[in-house]
């Protein structure tokens, strides 16, 4: 989902933040000269727009579980609270020429989840319980729910997911990669259990991927990575 233009809008970007007279963490006030934009993105979701000269929220807010990544600056990390938040998030940074790192778990071995300039999406905030169905035998669950979360409610119904055994990895990351684990050779890997997902579209655009609903994507989710396709808001 990102797009080779990185140093323009690098240049841009450091232009922008330094221009900020004020208001570096958003969410109930704007700033009072904002030319990068950052405002009217914060004005527009319930989540927060969270800035590097917002401090220590900042340095917290960027932090992933590889720390040797953690001295990393995107240019912002924005903290949706809704898929409607992600949309608009996206259209944000089509419109900014932005490149987006979604955050689900924060696992990645390799700091997939931040990277200099880019906007992380960190979707630890979207709301949603783990959602077992024993009539279809689905779980449903937001992109960062732990590994051990999911597991706890389906020990609950006699159920289980082939998964890693990390904990606290985030289902997104894990099952958009693929997610291999003890049970991989009896019931396959994670991905292979993804019945479908809804996802936010570089552009904003949210649809759903599965067998009958957009396949060819719904194919792709499965082991394709994450953060190749879009941003999943649930799986
Ligand atoms: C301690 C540890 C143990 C592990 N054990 C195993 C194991 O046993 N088996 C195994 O298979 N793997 C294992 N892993 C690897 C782990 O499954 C991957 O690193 C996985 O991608 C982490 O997912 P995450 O959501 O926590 O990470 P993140 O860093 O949040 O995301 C990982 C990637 O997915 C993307 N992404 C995250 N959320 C979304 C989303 N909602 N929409 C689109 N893209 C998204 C990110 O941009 C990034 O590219 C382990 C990792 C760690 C750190």
């Amino acid at each position: 989902m990102t797009e080779p233009r990185g140093v323009s809008r690098q240049t841009f970007l450091r232009g922008a933040i330094g221009a900020l007279a004020a208001g570096a963490v958003f969410g109930s006030s704007r700033a009072s000269a904002d030319p990068s934009g950052w405002g009217d993105l914060a004005a527009a979701i319930k989540g927060q727009v969270i800035l590097p000269d917002s401090g220590g929220q900042f340095s917290s807010a960027k932090s992933v579980f590889n720390t040797n990544f953690n001295g990393l600056t995107p240019a912002a990390v924005v903290t949706p609270s809704s898929a409607v938040d992600v949309q608009k998030a996206m259209e944000f940074a089509a419109a900014h020429n932005l490149k987006v790192a979604p955050r689900g778990g924060g696992h990645s071995y390799v700091g997939a989840s931040t990277a200099n300039g880019t906007m992380v999406l960190d979707l630890r905030q979207l709301p949603g319980d783990i959602d077992y169905d024993a009539a279809t035998g689905h779980v449903t669950v937001t992109p960062a729910t732990g590994l051990y979360a999911i597991h706890q409610t389906l020990a609950g119904a006699g159920r289980g997911i082939p998964t890693g055994t990390c904990p606290t990895v985030g289902a997104a990351g894990h099952a958009l990669g693929g997610g291999l684990g003890a049970q991989s050779r009896h019931a396959g890997l994670m991905s292979d259990q993804l019945v479908s997902a809804t996802v936010v579209l570089p552009g904003g655009t949210g649809v759903t991927a599965s067998a009958t609903e957009n396949p060819d994507l719904y194919w792709a989710l499965r082991g394709g990575g994450g953060g190749n396709f879009g941003v999943t808001t649930a799986l």
